[in-house]
């Protein structure tokens, strides 16, 4: 695997950010590297090394057809010279998709399986099917959420990023958000904002924090408002917002995760969630290999550079 580069900081001057006396800038993660990129990239880091470090000849992991975790995996485990196994949600996941098309020019032997096969894919008895099928491997959590992962998402905080007095993230499992959680600065906020549904993130959230002993010493919270309708759901308003962003600052989203939160801070601002002088750090957690799906899908274009 590549060594990271400190994602860049890019600063964006707009007439609202100077109405609210507010800095925006965007931590450019998605730009770390083209094939394992954003938070993947610290999340997969000591897994892969963990992987090869324990002898086993194989990753397997699990994924939605569309997955960044999928396509990062098979990257990542390709780069490493693991042979990578990947089940994926639903016997109708189409393997011609980009995501499925790159994840098996990796290597990664793809297994489809039952939305309800999918669903117990935790348990022993499926775990023991798959290595009855494949032999032993080393496991990787769907999303990709483990201790190492969180290890690897305490590195993505540095001095360059220790002057903002927000911290802003997407949250999918929340994996990220403890990285950070564990390494924010007294002053700093962190906020994270949720691409699921449901108030059960603020529990799960907790948890987490509890789970991996993380007390973080600035103050953070989670907001669950800004979903769009669930977990890879969209709304015209947002896929607008995602264009106006990638025209206005050459920056671009995905409609999943970084998309609903640069809406969500937006608006925030907009609102004076904002205390005059606040330093807005938005983390870009990558995510733009969907956007060639997302377009094949819906035959709306997203811009992925
Ligand atoms: C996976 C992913 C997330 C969610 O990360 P968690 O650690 O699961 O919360 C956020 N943004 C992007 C672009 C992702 O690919």
């Amino acid at each position: 695997m590549l060594v990271p580069p400190i994602g860049t900081i890019q600063y964006i001057t707009h007439p609202l950010l100077r109405k609210k006396a507010v800095d925006f800038a965007v931590l450019r993660l998605d730009q770390i590297d083209d094939e394992v990129s954003g938070n993947k990239f610290f999340k997969l880091k000591y897994n892969l090394k963990a992987a090869k470090e324990s002898g086993k000849k194989t990753i397997l992991t699990f994924g939605g057809a569309f997955s960044n975790h999928i396509f990062a995996t098979a990257s990542a485990a390709h780069a490493a010279g693991l042979p990578s196994i990947g089940v994926i949600r639903g016997q109708d996941a189409d393997l011609g998709n980009p995501t499925l098309r790159h994840a098996k020019e990796m290597g990664m032997v793809l297994r489809l399986v039952d939305r309800e096969s999918y669903r117990n894919k935790d348990s022993p008895e499926f775990l023991d099917k798959l290595k009855e099928e494949f032999g032993d491997f080393y496991l990787i959590p769907e999303g990709g959420t483990n201790e190492l992962a969180i290890a690897g998402t305490k590195e993505i905080l540095g001095k360059e990023t220790a002057g903002f007095s927000h911290i802003c993230v997407s949250i999918g499992t929340g994996g990220t958000f403890a990285g950070l959680a564990a390494t924010i600065k007294n002053h700093q906020n962190l906020l994270g904002f949720s691409s699921l549904k449901g108030d059960f993130i603020y529990r799960q959230i907790s948890e987490m924090l509890a789970k991996y002993e993380i007390k973080p010493k600035g103050s953070h919270a989670v907001h669950a408002e800004y979903h769009f309708g669930g977990y890879g759901k969209t709304k015209p308003e947002l896929i607008g917002f995602l264009q106006w962003f990638h025209s206005e600052f050459g920056i671009p989203l995905d409609p999943i995760y970084t998309g609903k939160l640069a809406f969500a801070l937006w608006d925030l601002i907009g609102k004076d969630h904002f205390a005059k002088q606040s330093r807005i750090l938005m983390i870009h957690t990558g995510g733009l290999q969907g956007n060639e799906g997302f377009s094949e899908k819906t035959g709306i274009i997203l811009p992925a550079t």
